[in-house]
């Protein structure tokens, strides 16, 4: 069957380790912790970029940005969410929204949520209203709860690219 919309699933988490922020969605959040990663540990372009990825069916970001190459080390995620987006165009499909859950007993995302919509906004070529981010804490319980790293989810929404 030949769908024109499909849909998308990411999830990813990082270890924090004492430091000064946490970098969400390309947006570094004051903190008294840091996600620690082989990249720069954005745990919601990583999340995003599989979303976005998995939508199109072309693969996940651990196959196109493999932690044993030497130059995924402390790499930007945002480079790497614009290239997830590039490949998913050649393919044929553009994102079209997507919808962020971020799970932490801290930093709070609500306050940073205009500058973290803006930017993934323009690194996937949608709308500022077609980006979400809410965050929820664990209600205390597991690694989260205590405070050991975070986790992430995004659903995106993709469009067929209709040849013009
Ligand atoms: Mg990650």
């Amino acid at each position: 069957m030949s769908l024109n919309l499909r849909v998308g699933i990411g999830y990813d988490s990082h270890r924090f380790a004492e430091g000064d922020g946490v970098l969400l969605g390309g947006v570094l959040i004051p903190a008294l912790v840091r996600s620690t990663g082989h990249s720069d540990a954005d745990a919601v372009c990583h999340a995003l970029t599989d979303a976005i990825l998995g939508g199109a069916g072309v693969g996940d970001i651990g196959e196109m940005f493999p932690d044993t190459d030497a130059k995924n080390a402390g790499r930007d995620s945002m480079e790497m969410l614009r290239l997830a987006v590039a490949r998913v165009r050649a393919a044929g499909w553009a994102p079209a929204q997507v919808d962020i859950t971020v799970i932490a007993e801290t930093p709070k995302v609500g306050p940073h949520r205009a500058a973290i919509c803006e930017r993934l906004a323009a690194a996937i070529g949608v709308a500022h209203g077609d980006v979400m981010i809410k965050g929820k804490t664990n209600e205390g319980m597991g690694w989260i709860g205590r405070g050991e790293g975070l986790a992430c989810v995004v659903v995106a929404t993709l469009s067929r690219i209709v040849e013009g």
